[in-house]
């Protein structure tokens, strides 16, 4: 592993210098060599873990704790900080840049009255999660690995501590410019400096000026809309968007008491500390909004409001213009006419207008018949439009409903040349694994009770081809048991 430090030597006084705490007796619980691929790294030895685990040094890490604040569930908190992340810095390979960071690797100057360190429940699950979302193709920070350890902490109950492994292509988030804006005496200069080094590393194409930067606001939004359009389509609630949560590339991050959703539910809420419903589901893509809203204000001395207000502007066309495109393709609804010039802009509002509906009322009827989302959807896979015959008519107990919807449907997809070709496509969009909360469950209780790894290991790789038919894990594409329905997280991790 070879490292680069630019954001230790370029951005003195952004982070606090902090050795992680020696774990002890560490082992391996999950490795991803998927992740491991991006940063050119071969296999887990016992080297590399005793440096991950903070009991050796790399002899070129810079171990650092981030300070940054945010928005925590609407108020502001003017100083957070990674209480329990060191990152050791810009790991090279072969996909280029990744700050890698140990995740509950001790206490920090930011810990406030935390231990600095990661149950291993959450961790595993931020393991399992990371690396779930990539293959979804959802945009998402990595994990290279989880490590535990028999170090005993204290949550509501005694626990083991662990540590995942992050591999983020940036730890920015929207937090930092809060905080340099909000904070720090000559904060122009800091903040300047922190999106000049962001536009360095990720925008290298945009120039360091206002068109740059108003153009590099417009990104932010966009990459942001992107991925919450994703988060609706795949039913992934994350649990705690917070603004110190939110990472300046539109990257999924910091992963709590997620979920993805069984049954389909608008107003689902995957967070035990969350009863108001701040982050339910169908509220994801409104706070992805009033997230953009936190850090354009912290934006204002560097970008003038007009500019900022006009890129928050395009947030909800980019949003739902990226989510109809994920749906369309996962409910077989052409696109192919849209590239047509004869179709006039107001056809294809229209159009537009028209398949929102169709989706909505889908899920709506999901919703009412209390159908599981992504098994419904993989019906598609096995579904002949043609045909008034199919499972998902024979899961709904309101036929009436349903056959209304799909007449309207059928109209919609019309004739197919090639029905397999379009089954198909409707395989690779539609995925027939998940991270269900139970499974996740069901590996981290094999862990805490046998030391058994087996089960996580299982489901990491069965979730690395979530859209293949794996026929011997096909158990693992149920909707949860009975003793599962209702499991939901809490902040505490
Ligand atoms: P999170 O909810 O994990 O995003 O954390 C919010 C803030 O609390 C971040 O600044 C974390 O670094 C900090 N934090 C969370 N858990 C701990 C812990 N066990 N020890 C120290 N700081 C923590
Ligand atoms: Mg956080």
């Amino acid at each position: 592993m070879k490292f680069k430090q630019d954001f230790f030597e370029q951005l003195q006084g952004f982070y606090s210098q902090v050795a992680p705490l020696p774990l002890s007796n560490p082992h391996w619980l999950g490795w991803s060599q998927d992740a491991a691929a991006l940063i050119g790294v071969d296999k887990p030895d016992d080297h590399l873990l005793q440096q991950l685990s903070g009991n050796a040094q790399h002899p070129q890490a810079c171990y650092y704790a981030q300070v940054y604040s945010g928005h925590q569930f609407g108020g502001y908190t003017p100083r957070l900080g990674d209480g329990r992340s060191i990152i050791l810095g810009e790991a090279q390979g072969p996909t280029g840049s990744w700050d890698l960071a140990l995740k509950g690797g001790g206490p920090t100057p930011y810990s406030r009255h935390g231990d600095g360190r990661a149950v291993m429940r959450s961790a595993v699950r931020e393991f399992l999660v990371s690396e779930a979302l990539a293959s979804l193709h959802v945009p998402t920070t990595r994990a290279l690995a989880v490590i535990g350890s028999d170090l005993p902490v204290w949550r509501e109950s005694q626990e083991t501590a662990a540590i995942t492994v992050r591999l983020a292509k940036s730890h920015i988030r929207f937090g930092h410019f809060e905080y340099f804006c909000y904070s720090e005496k000559g904060a122009k200069d800091k903040l300047t400096q922190l999106v000049n080094f962001t536009l360095t590393q990720h925008y290298p194409y945009l120039s360091q000026d206002a068109a740059g930067y108003k153009a590099w606001f417009y990104e932010v939004v966009k990459a942001s809309a992107k991925m919450i359009a994703h988060w609706q389509s795949v039913g992934f609630a994350h649990g705690v968007m917070n603004t110190d949560n939110m990472s300046i590339l539109g990257d999924s991050f910091d992963f709590g008491p997620f979920a993805f959703l069984d049954t389909f539910k608008e107003n689902f809420i995957c967070n035990h500390s969350d009863p108001e419903g701040r982050y339910a589901f169908g509220e994801q893509p409104s706070v992805g909004l009033w997230n953009l809203q936190r850090l354009a204000q912290a934006l204002t001395p560097l970008i003038p409001s007009d500019d900022l207000i006009a890129a928050l502007n395009t947030y909800q066309s980019e949003l739902v213009g990226h989510y109809l495109h994920l749906m369309r393709g996962k409910l077989g609804l052409s696109e192919f006419n849209f590239n047509s010039d004869k179709l006039t802009q107001a056809a294809k509002t229209e159009q537009d207008k028209q398949d929102l509906q169709l989706i909505g009322r889908f899920t709506g009827l999901l919703e009412s018949e209390q159908l599981d989302y992504t098994n419904s959807l993989r019906q598609f896979a096995y579904l002949d439009p043609s045909s008034v015959h199919s499972r998902l008519r024979d899961d709904m107990r309101q036929r009436d409903n349903f056959d209304s919807w799909y007449q309207d449907y059928q109209f919609r997809v019309g004739a197919l040349v090639e029905l397999e070709a379009w089954q198909q496509a409707r395989a690779v969009e539609n995925p027939k694994y998940i991270l269900r909360n139970y499974l996740a469950q069901e590996a981290i209780i094999a862990i805490e009770d046998e030391g058994d790894t087996s089960k996580l290991e299982q489901l990491h790789v069965l979730l690395q081809r979530p859209f293949d038919e794996q026929p011997e894990h096909e158990a693992l594409a149920k909707r949860p048991p009975d003793w599962a329905n209702g499991l939901i997280m809490s902040c505490s991790s």
